[in-house]
């Protein structure tokens, strides 16, 4: 199954939330395959959010970043980078849709819940960026059957 990742910011684990965006895609059926707790580093936020590192923002991004440490997962699913993406909502919380997740929780552009990889690619850099290999695990949730058709399990 395709992987993604993502990144609880601050102001979730502030506002006391993270369960609650947790389980929106477990509810969805998309299954944690690596999930911690780390504290974010300058280091690692310009090369997360490189391609605003030269922006006149980047030092509140990572100021807003640091503010406490932050919860990152691995989610694992069809067409998960995709899946994930659209469950996140567009960048400014004030113009996401409701029933996305920025659409539900945020009023803000810098404090909005969380970051989602945006490509199979940028998910797969991620993960080599935040998780040791040991960090991520394999396994198959047991009610996939009901979750897809046959069809779509074998037709990637
Ligand atoms: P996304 O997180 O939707 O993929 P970007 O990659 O463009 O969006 O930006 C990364 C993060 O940087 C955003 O989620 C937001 O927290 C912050 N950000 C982006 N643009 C601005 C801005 N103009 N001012 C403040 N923060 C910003």
């Amino acid at each position: 199954m395709e992987k993604t990742l993502i990144i609880l910011k601050p102001s979730t684990i502030e506002r006391c939330i993270v369960g609650e965006i947790i389980s929106r895609f477990e509810k969805k059926g998309l299954y944690f395959t690596g999930l911690k707790m780390m504290q974010l580093t300058d280091e690692l936020l310009v090369q997360h959010y490189s391609h605003l590192a030269d922006k006149p923002f980047f030092p509140s991004i990572k100021a807003s970043m640091k503010r406490t440490p932050v919860i990152i997962g691995i989610i694992e699913g069809k067409d998960s980078v995709r899946v994930v993406r659209q469950m996140a909502g567009v960048t400014i919380g004030r113009d996401a849709a409701p029933g996305t997740i920025r659409g539900d929780y945020s009023m803000s552009r810098l404090e909005n819940i969380i970051h989602a990889s945006d490509s199979i690619e940028s998910a797969q850099t991620e993960i080599n960026r935040f998780f040791q290999p040991e960090e991520i695990f394999a396994y198959q949730l047991t009610v996939t059957p009901v979750l897809y058709t046959a069809d779509e399990l074998t037709n990637q």
